[in-house]
């Protein structure tokens, strides 16, 4: 039975005092016993006080991204090692704000991924297609490209701590969230994928993330669609109460699905 996973991309918000308080007020909330899988993205420099804020308690800790080079002479970027070394459990990677914005492509993507699943680092590999690409039809072909180039060259074997996000372009940040339906045929695509490309087991047993305007009175639904374990959650997870209602919607359908 996959757990349910809900994280907070925090993405370039908060200081050093707020953050450290919403991490501080989430963290009250989960126990370490909790149900349901936990984490929180804060933006690079609040990673140790954030992680000494958690500590102890349910949530974990993980990073917006990495690069895929071992330390070296790579002005501006942080490895993954680094992230390991302040606690960071899991890694966010291929944003649909990093492809877009700051242009990293598949191939970068894909190398990224590599390095942190083979330096043990958990990663949340997100895909999803721009209002365009759905509008013309295309949503699975552009699904199918970035999963099959973000995950290029890894072995089944490597992929245990591999968690997909699907995040509808058009539905991040927006306030128009994908429809439980349209959610759901999505992640069943990216399901039979995954079994086709790693076999069965590691289809069932991968989480898939839902993530574009996940909001506390939508969690519900789209949480309790089959192939949706979890959210990836931007500005829902700023503010503690709108991430717990998140959280705790996540944690009655999973205790529904067990
Ligand atoms: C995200 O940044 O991954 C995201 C899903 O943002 P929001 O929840 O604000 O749409």
């Amino acid at each position: 039975m996959r757990r349910m996973f809900v994280a907070g991309n925090w993405k370039m918000n908060t200081d050093r005092a707020g953050g450290t308080e919403l991490a501080r007020a989430i963290a009250k909330a989960v126990p370490a016993d909790a149900a349901v899988d936990v984490l929180v993205a804060p933006p690079l420099p609040y990673l140790l006080p954030i992680g000494e804020a958690i500590a102890g308690s349910g949530v974990a800790l993980g990073a917006q991204n990495a690069y895929f080079e071992p330390p070296g002479a790579f002005t501006g970027e942080t490895s993954i090692g680094m992230l390991k070394d302040v606690g960071c459990r899991y890694v966010i990677l291929g944003h649909s704000e990093r492809r877009q914005v700051l242009r990293e492509t598949d191939e970068t993507i894909n190398k990224k991924v590599a390095a942190a699943v083979a330096a043990g680092l958990g990663v949340i590999l997100c895909v999803g297609e721009t209002l365009d690409e759905r509008d013309g039809g295309t949503t699975e072909k552009v699904l199918e490209t970035q999963l099959s180039a973000g995950l290029k060259s890894l072995a089944a074997d490597a992929v245990s701590d591999l968690v997909i996000a699907y995040e509808p372009v058009w539905a991040i940040g927006t306030g128009r969230n994908a429809t439980p339906e349209q959610a759901q045929a999505a992640h069943a695509f990216i399901r039979s994928w995954l079994s086709n490309r790693f076999g069965p087991t590691v289809g069932a047993a991968t989480r898939i993330q839902y993530g574009g305007s996940v909001k506390p009175d939508n969690a519900a639904q789209l949480l309790g669609q089959p192939d949706v374990d979890g959210a990836l959650v931007g500005g829902a997870s700023l503010k503690a109460d709108s991430f717990l209602a998140i959280v705790q919607a996540a944690q009655q359908v999973g205790a529904a699905r067990r």
